[in-house]
């Protein structure tokens, strides 16, 4: 069951409640106020994150693109070369060798 943020706004109290979507709200704790407020305090960092990736994708330039493949290039690399031998490396896969432009 999904946990609410809830704000009571007869005495201000600010409480937790697990409940399932389709129930009502539960009343306030302090007050018995049965009129309360959802507030959402997790699900925004969670939206803002969603967000982030989404623009850093959208917005990757061709340098970002280059740095990651100057970074990330190498690695395979050495995994391939730990595992087959450089002289296969060389001979198979040659432009692991050359930089990404
Ligand atoms: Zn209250």
């Amino acid at each position: 069951m999904p946990l609410y943020d809830y704000k009571c706004p007869n005495c201000d109290h600010l409480f937790e409640a697990r409940h399932s979507f389709n129930e009502s709200a539960p009343p306030c704790p302090k007050c018995q106020q049965e009129d309360v407020q959802r507030v959402i305090l997790k699900a925004p960092r969670v939206a803002q994150g969603m967000n982030a990736s989404v623009s850093d994708t959208g917005s990757a330039t061709k340098e970002q693109l280059r740095d990651k493949w100057a970074e990330e290039t190498p690695k395979l690399r050495k995994q391939l070369v730990d595992k087959l031998g450089e002289d296969v490396v060389n001979r198979n896969a040659p432009t692991l060798n050359t930089n990404y432009d």
